[in-house]
C-alpha cells in the first residue's frame, strides 16, 4: 500500500479560473462565447448552465442560442456562418449530441477554426494528430494540465487510455503521445483490458461504465485519471471503484471534484487562446 495523492480539478480549476479573469478583465473588447443549444436535451441543458456561470464568474460574455430540435441542416449552417462572420463572438460552442437528422461532422466543421472553443474541428485535430500548436478539447487537455500541476511525469510511461471517443479518448491518447508516453488505446471490443491496464503507469479511463477499472486491475503505484461520470441515483460516480483502488494508487483523481471542473476551466482557456488568435 503506498500513500496516494488526490489530484484536485476543482481547487486547480479555481486558481486557472482567477488567472483568467485577470487576463480577461485587461481585454478590450471583451470576448464573448457563443452556445449553441438544439432541442431541449435535460442533460445538455446543465452543461450549458454550468459554461454560462463560468463564464460569468471569470468575465467573459457569453450567449446561448436555444433552437428548436426541428431546424434544419441549412438554417443551423447559416446560423453557425452568421457567428463566424461576427467580429464580436470570438469562441462558439454547439452543444452535443445533435438530433439524429443533423450531421454532427458537417455542423462542427462549418465553425471557424479559429473560434472553435472545443478544439472539435477537423483542422485543429488534424494539428493536434500531427503534433502542432492547436486548440486542443477541453477534457483531454485539463486532464494534461493536471498531470503537470502535480509533476506527474508522462515522457516515457505507459499510459493506457480506455475509451476513443473523438471528443476524450482520442485526443487524449493524441496529447499523451505528444508528451512521449507510450500509448495503449483500449475500448469496448477490448479483449481482456485487466492485462493493458496493469502495464499501465498512467490509466486514463473515459467510458462511462461504474466500476469498470478495479483494484486488480491496477498496478503499485499506477496514476489513475477518472473521466467518467454515471450517475447513480443522487450520486455522480466515475469508471473507477476509488474506494479500492486509491491504495494502489501513487495518484487518483476523484469524482466528482476531478477532470470534470478542469473541463470547464480549459474551455475559458481555450476562449482566450480563440481572442488571441483573431
Ligand atoms: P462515448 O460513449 O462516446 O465513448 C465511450 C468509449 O468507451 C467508447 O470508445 C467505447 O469503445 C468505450 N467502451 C465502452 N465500453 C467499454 C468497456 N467495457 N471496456 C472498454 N472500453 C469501453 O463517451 P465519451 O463522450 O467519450 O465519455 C466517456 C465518459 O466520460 C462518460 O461517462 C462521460 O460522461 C464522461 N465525460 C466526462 C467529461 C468530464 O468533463 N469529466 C467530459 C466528457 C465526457
Amino acid at each position: 500500500m503506498v500513500d496516494y495523492m488526490l489530484l484536485d480539478g476543482k481547487m486547480l480549476s479555481n486558481k486557472i479560473k482567477n488567472e483568467l479573469k485577470a487576463e480577461f478583465a485587461k481585454l478590450d473588447p471583451k470576448p464573448k462565447l457563443v452556445v449553441i443549444l438544439v432541442g431541449d436535451d435535460p442533460a445538455s441543458k446543465l452543461y450549458i448552465q454550468s459554461k454560462q456561470k463560468a463564464c460569468e464568474e471569470v468575465g467573459v460574455i457569453s450567449e446561448t442560442i436555444l433552437l428548436d430540435s426541428t431546424i434544419t441542416e441549412e438554417q443551423l449552417v447559416l446560423e453557425i456562418e452568421r457567428l463566424n462572420n461576427d467580429p464580436t463572438v470570438h469562441g462558439i460552442l454547439v452543444q452535443l449530441p445533435l438530433p439524429k437528422h443533423l450531421n454532427e461532422t458537417l455542423i462542427i466543421n462549418t465553425i471557424s477554426d479559429k473560434k472553435d472553443v472545443d478544439g472539435f474541428h477537423i483542422y485543429n485535430k488534424g494539428r493536434l494528430i500531427n503534433n502542432l500548436e492547436t486548440i486542443v478539447p477541453a477534457t483531454p487537455l485539463g486532464v494534461l494540465t493536471l498531470l503537470k500541476e502535480y509533476n506527474i511525469e508522462i515522457k516515457g510511461k505507459h499510459a493506457v487510455v480506455i475509451g476513443c471517443s473523438n471528443i476524450v479518448g482520442r485526443p487524449m491518447a493524441a496529447l499523451l503521445l505528444n508528451h512521449d508516453a507510450t500509448v495503449t488505446i483500449c475500448h469496448r471490443y477490448t479483449e481482456n483490458l485487466k492485462q493493458y491496464t496493469l502495464m499501465a503507469d498512467i490509466i486514463v479511463c473515459a467510458v462511462g461504465k461504474p466500476n469498470l477499472i478495479t483494484a486488480d486491475m491496477v498496478k503499485e503505484g499506477a496514476v489513475i485519471i477518472d473521466v467518467g461520470i454515471n450517475r447513480l441515483g443522487k450520486k455522480v460516480v466515475g469508471d473507477v471503484d476509488f474506494e479500492n483502488v486509491k491504495d494502489k494508487a501513487s495518484a487518483i483523481t476523484p469524482v466528482p471534484g476531478g477532470v470534470g471542473p478542469m473541463t470547464i476551466a480549459m474551455l475559458l482557456s481555450n476562449l482566450l487562446k480563440c481572442y488571441q488568435n483573431q
